[in-house]
């Protein structure tokens, strides 16, 4: 027998990835499959960034980087996040990650122990929960429903805190539900947060630039307060349709720093050249492509969402960030896990059920609007045919 450690048993993953196995396992057989099931933008990186990268090999950037990141983009970044967040962040703060994943990974493995409790949202991006109990901590859920609009409340998480919090992992705009947490409830939580000055933040904002309906995103980054124990997450996968270049940063306190510094050279050593560079690119050149892209996918959901309200039994939402819509599906009489496969089998739509994010996902059914209007409308048509058999 092989001496493995027991953690790994309670190590989850991201069923989001078995559906789309499933997916194309049935497009294989010639089944003609509609995407709703994906997690990542249906564009093509803008082509500036994409050169970016080939002029960066072309001029011989092929060796090992710091393990921070090139300074240059940690300058970019912090350029970045002064223009759209209005805050000053000192580049020797940013640390570049291979996507934005590691730095939920680094921080959960940093405040994460036998012992310890860490909040997290439910539904919400699976890895959160997988990461806290392969530590061996205390997941403690933050449920968001459609109550609070598929956010948070400061009550909520304020009334959560115990001497064993560690860690508090928020998400807005959200993944799955599409929440975008009220500014209100964020200074209200903050203002909570002085009584607590153990507890660290992880603030996972990859999806800070898709908000519709003229809603503003408010960033963590703009408390001061909590500056020395917040760890902010971003990158480029989702705004610059970047996911397989896996590249991202994180903003951390002065304090941990080092520390992520050193689980990253144990890791990975660094982010590759190419994509670096690229990333460069990507904030300093024209933004018109996300603007396009946010632009499409806001049409993307002013259809998909009342079109969801007509099928019998749906009841959607509509809370205004990322791309992602979490209606309501207990009026069908069926389980979120039974209605997933029977549009994926049957109708040859492909969503992912709402246990996939977390037990409180029961009854609900993540579709992802990254995808033309005309797919949008052709899949709602086959559901509502399954529906109605
Ligand atoms: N955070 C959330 C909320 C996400 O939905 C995702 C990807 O789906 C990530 C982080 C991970 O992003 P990346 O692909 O850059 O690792």
């Amino acid at each position: 027998m092989l001496q493995l450690v027991p953690n790994l048993q309670r190590l989850g993953t991201e069923t989001a990835f078995e559906v789309l196995a499933r997916a194309a396992d049935l497009q294989r057989q010639g089944k003609d499959i509609i995407n709703l099931g994906i997690g990542q933008p249906d564009f093509k990186t803008p082509g500036h960034i994409v050169e970016a990268a080939v002029k960066a090999l072309r001029d011989g950037h092929h060796g090992y980087t710091p393990a921070q990141g090139i300074l240059p983009l940690r300058e970019a970044v912090a350029r970045d996040l002064a223009r759209r967040h209005g805050v000053e962040v000192h580049p020797d703060t940013i640390v570049i990650m291979p996507g934005g994943k590691p730095t939920m990974f680094f921080s959960i493995l940093m405040f994460g122990h036998p012992g310890a409790e860490i909040m997290y949202p439910d539904p919400g991006f699976p890895i959160y929960r997988s990461m806290i109990q392969y530590t061996g901590a205390k997941p403690v859920p933050i449920v968001q429903n459609e109550d609070n609009q598929f956010s948070f409340t400061a009550e909520q998480v304020l009334s959560q805190i115990t001497p064993k919090t560690s860690l508090i992992i928020l998400n807005s705009p959200g993944n799955p539900c599409g929440g975008a947490a009220a500014k209100e409830e964020i200074e209200k939580l903050v203002a909570g947060l002085a009584l607590h000055p153990d507890v660290a933040v992880m603030s996972d904002e990859i999806y800070s630039q898709m908000l519709y309906g003229g809603r503003k995103h408010e960033s963590f980054l703009r408390y001061p307060e909590i500056r020395d124990r917040l760890i902010l997450l971003d990158g480029w996968s989702k705004t610059y349709a970047m996911t397989g270049w896996r590249l991202g940063f994180s903003v951390w306190p002065k304090s941990l720093v080092d520390h992520v510094v050193r689980l990253a050279v144990n890791c990975h050593s660094c982010v590759n050249a190419p994509a670096q560079f690229a990333g460069i690119a990507a904030l300093e050149g024209p933004q018109d492509e996300v603007v396009k892209m946010v632009q499409a996918f806001d049409e993307r959901r002013r259809t998909i969402v009342p079109l969801l309200n007509q099928l019998p039994g749906f009841r959607c939402l509509d809370p205004g960030g990322a791309f992602y819509v979490f209606p309501n599906i207990t009026g069908t009489g069926m389980d979120a896990r039974e209605l997933q496969n029977r549009m994926l089998e049957q109708a040859g739509v492909a969503t992912v059920a709402g246990t996939s994010f977390g037990i409180h996902g029961e009854g609900f059914i993540r579709f992802s609007y990254a995808n033309s209007v005309e797919n949008i409308r052709e899949a709602i048509k086959r559901v509502a045919a399954l529906l109605r058999d």
